[in-house]
């Protein structure tokens, strides 16, 4: 339990005499001086450090859980860890309270897009349905909701993201924030610097995300162009299209763009990011110096001496397990979504993976299905997911740095609320818990090299912590049971950090509604709930008879399906006219839901 409330206030803007230069040490040191002296005056709660007390803390580096500790942090930075016995807790502390309870360094997502919003719209080069959305729409749909992404992110235990792919509007607003509690730590590369673009994408200035090189003088131009808006690292899309030329020669084609990039880069102390899910693409983007590879190999089992080569050059591989079966099994229309995501994810990018059942063109959307689940198609993404698991193996075992990430942005990958998911598939690839933990933290800090900065739970480093109600190297699931999420120092309460509108809870439970997922379809009403038909006709009352109903229904209705033909919102009522598929019937209805305190407590039907 939190004592006290955390005071809020950061004091990771003002540099540590220590890393300063000489000639500005006194000046800082003077500054400083003057800030506390203030603070001192106004309030003494502000100087307050926080202390976890009685936690188990995670060695992610030792793969060791350390009992009984008590850590302390003071402007946004670990200052102390020591065995509780041995601390005297200062009595203006704030204390969070961590008996039986978990202490881990914040998670990272290596490898994720803010320019995409993980819903059916988000690629209209994969799909286009620009008639229903167009992409203009996505394109601000994304920046306006990029503080609630990263809120998202921080809500998952997330403190750090890498953006392998983003646009300068983006490398733009990444810049507001830098200095934002709830904002996990931001890397970004520019436009992905490519030698294939799709159509969809050219010509949209500032807001593209890919930029086209054709010469190797190109390349290196663009990498300047990139650092003019401080881009963290390069990443280059290393495409060779199947069907134009053999990958040998369409690799080799392109290889004097890659090299120069790569070459240009790293004579400007920049690293590189590759994707190159083929063998050979992969394999070329290695040898000549890619820091970090953004998925895995999917068309070869890899050679020992791949593997070793790899190990040697301590190139960084980022497996992105889940990214293609989004896509497929959105097209398939045979997605499946979790508890954990139907509760966490953004519940209006999430509901659109689910249009195509009701799509008025329906010859697109049986066009996309029957290619999706037809025999070759299901055999063949069968095969490169099996080459992946035994690549991501045989890699996690020869001890080349693996790091998660999930590719977030894409259709059927949400934002924050994939990560668990992939790490899932992590462990049905093999890799064990730890493996797991240090693949999401300490290995993620090696990316840019900021292993002194941040990925373990060290004296030193940021206070970017997760604080868990269960032992993730039991359950890795318990990941997902966060308490408390620590970052820049701040104490957060993960259910505080996203507001639930009324819309989110009426479409957070619509979405569990289509995925018969009872649970998730309980969470957003009230205990004591009430259920009428319109106007006043009391129908029944209370969550547990609610349960009893949807329960069976759910279980017998496999083709279940609402659509929300509109919806109005007015204060706290949300109206919503909808168009449920049950069984061999159509029902047309509204529903209008009464929200109080964040919960659905009263609802009336018209039907
Ligand atoms: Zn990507």
């Amino acid at each position: 339990m939190i004592r006290k409330k955390s005071s809020g206030v950061r004091y990771s803007n003002f540099d540590y005499p220590c890393h300063q230069k000489q000639t500005t040490k006194q000046n800082v040191m003077t500054k400083n001086f003057l800030i506390s002296v203030f603070f001192l005056i106004f309030s003494f709660s502000l100087f307050a450090q926080t202390y976890i007390t009685n936690v188990t803390v995670a060695d992610v580096a030792k793969q060791k859980l350390i009992p009984g500790q008590t850590v302390v942090i003071n402007n946004g930075l670990i200052s102390g860890i020591q065995p509780s016995g041995k601390i005297t807790v200062p009595a203006n502390a704030t204390i969070v309270e961590g008996k039986g309870k978990y202490l881990l360094p914040g998670l990272t997502d290596a490898h994720i897009h803010f320019f995409q919003n993980g819903g059916l719209y988000t690629r209209p080069d994969a799909i286009d349905l620009q008639n229903i959305v167009p992409y203009r729409k996505e394109i601000e749909y994304s920046h306006e909701n990029m503080d609630e992404v990263l809120r998202r992110y921080l809500q998952n235990g997330i403190t750090s993201v890498f953006d392998v792919g983003a646009t300068y509007n983006f490398l733009k607003q990444r810049e507001t924030f830098k200095n934002a509690d709830h904002a996990p730590d931001i890397y970004m590369s520019g436009p992905l610097l490519t030698t294939y673009e799709p159509a969809i994408y050219e010509n949209l200035k500032d807001d593209e995300p890919f930029t086209l090189i054709k010469t190797p003088e190109e390349g290196r131009k663009m990498v300047h162009q990139q650092m003019a808006y401080h881009t963290d690292f390069i990443k280059i899309w290393y495409i060779v299209k199947r069907d134009t030329t053999s990958v040998e020669a369409g690799a080799m084609k392109y290889l004097p763009i890659v090299k120069a990039i790569i070459d240009e880069a790293h004579k400007n102390n920049l690293k590189v990011a590759v994707h190159a899910t083929q063998r050979v693409t992969a394999q070329l983007a290695v040898e000549n110096g890619c820091d970090f590879l953004v998925h895995c190999v999917d068309d070869e089992i890899l050679s020992n001496d791949f593997i070793q080569l790899l190990k040697k050059n301590k190139t960084i591989l980022c497996p992105t397990l889940i990214v293609h079966d989004g896509y497929t099994n959105t097209y398939g229309q045979k997605i499946d979504m979790t508890y954990h995501e139907l509760v966490r994810a953004d519940p209006f990018q999430l509901g659109s993976l689910l249009d195509l059942k009701h799509l008025a063109d329906t010859a697109l959307a049986g066009k996309y299905k029957n290619r999706s689940n037809s025999k070759d198609a299901v055999e063949r993404a069968a095969k490169a997911n099996s080459i992946t698991k035994q690549n991501l193996k045989a890699l996690s075992d020869a001890g080349v740095i693996i790091a998660s990430g999930t590719d977030a942005g894409n259709i059927g990958t949400l934002h924050a609320s994939s990560y668990l998911t992939e790490l899932i598939a992590m462990k049905e690839c093999g890799m064990s818990n730890w493996q797991i933990i240090q693949a999401s933290t300490v290995n993620c800090a090696k990316i840019l090299d900021k292993e002194n900065e941040v990925g373990t739970v060290a004296v030193g480093k940021k206070a970017n912590l997760i604080l868990l109600d269960a032992d993730p190297i039991e359950n890795i699931e318990n990941i997902a049971r966060i308490y408390r999420v620590i970052n820049k120092g701040v104490v957060f309460d993960p259910d505080t950090l996203i507001k639930d509108t009324p819309a989110v809870l009426a479409q957070r439970q619509v979405n569990a509604y289509n995925f018969r997922n009872i649970e998730a379809f309980l969470e957003p009403y009230a205990d004591d709930v009430e259920i009428y038909d319109y106007p006043d006709k009391f129908v029944y009352k209370g969550k547990e008879n609610m349960r009893t109903g949807y329960s069976e229904m759910f279980e017998k209705t496999p083709n279940l399906h609402c659509e929300i033909k509109a919806r109005i919102l007015q204060g706290n009522i949300v109206i919503d006219k909808e168009r449920v598929q049950f069984r061999d019937k159509v029902i047309e209805a509204v529903a209008i839901y009464h929200i109080e305190k964040g919960k659905i407590q009263r609802v009336y039907f018209i039907k």
